[in-house]
């Protein structure tokens, strides 16, 4: 009987469930680039939690270090100093190979610029990561068709990113990095490229997967407007967190979608400009 109480109370004292259920802790991390006698101080000791869940907008001016974090958390580099646990998992000291194996199973990366292969369907563009991840053939046509459908993309499949439109691109880059059910989704800029509408069509796919998966969102914008359709704002200023509150008056994206003019709206308000 006292060994099961003390099973259980080590059991509840995982790191994870302490930090209620935290998938991002990062802890005094620091990042100093070295180019030839200077020192690059791009983060400067950055502390964070980050639920399962959440949806976070990181901004913050260009050089502010939002790129260091995002390739920390996203397993593509190594922090200089300070501790990093990923879903539970200390990513901090992890060989090269680990941290590949690590970003592959529980990160999925949206760019700005979609980041597509271009001579390739969308279908084989979603299976790729579960090509390294070694799934089976079978397997994972189902599962890249599965996750091309949440993105509402199933009837475009077969098409070549070049048959579809940068919404659409970028849909197929939502579905890819979903596909191996990762901890969570990195999202750089992920609206850079796209017009107002599109953006915010993405911002309901964001909404929608957070919402309904309850997918674990962290998105770097510029974009003030885009922003606030996530539910946390950290803002970053010369390597370090300056601001970190939860979004007041969100907005959701399915609404602003029903005031924003649609494409035959724009098209016909601009031909009857034309004629006047
Ligand atoms: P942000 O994404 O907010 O624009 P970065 O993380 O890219 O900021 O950059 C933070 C600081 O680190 C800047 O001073 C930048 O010049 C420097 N920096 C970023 N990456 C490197 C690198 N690979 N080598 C040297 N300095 C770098």
């Amino acid at each position: 009987m006292i060994e099961t109480s003390l099973e259980a109370t080590a059991e509840a004292r995982r790191p994870s469930e302490l930090m209620n259920d935290a998938v991002i802790q990062l802890e005094n991390i620091h990042k100093t680039y070295h180019l030839g006698d200077i020192d690059v101080h791009a983060l400067r000791g950055v502390s964070v939690n980050v639920g399962r869940g959440e949806y976070v907008a990181i901004m913050g001016p260009s050089g502010s270090g939002k790129s260091t974090m995002m390739n920390i958390i996203g397993c593509l580099d190594h922090p200089t100093r300070g501790n990093y646990l990923l879903d539970g998992l200390d990513v901090s000291q992890a060989s090269k190979a680990d941290l590949a194996d690590i970003r592959n199973k529980k990160v999925g990366f949206v760019f700005q610029s979609f980041n597509l292969v271009s001579r390739t369907s969308a279908l084989e563009n979603v299976e790729l990561p579960m090509i390294y991840a070694g799934v089976r053939a079978k397997e994972r046509a189902r599962r890249a068709a599965e996750a091309l459908e949440i993105v509402g993309l199933k009837d475009r499949m077969r098409n070549l990113p070049n048959q579809l439109s940068g919404g659409q691109q970028q849909r197929v880059a939502i579905a890819r990095a979903l596909v191996n059910n990762p901890a969570i989704i990195l999202a750089d800029e992920p609206t850079g490229a796209l017009d107002t509408r599109t953006s915010v069509e993405l911002m309901e796919v964001f909404q929608t997967l957070n919402a309904e998966r309850n997918m674990t969102i962290i998105l770097v914008t510029h974009e003030h407007d885009i922003s606030e359709y996530s539910k946390r704002v950290i803002v970053f200023r010369d390597g370090r967190i300056v601001k970190d509150q939860p979004m007041t008056g969100r907005r959701s994206a399915a609404e602003t979608l029903r005031e924003l003019p649609t494409e035959e709206e724009l098209d016909a308000a601009a031909a009857e400009e034309m004629t006047e």
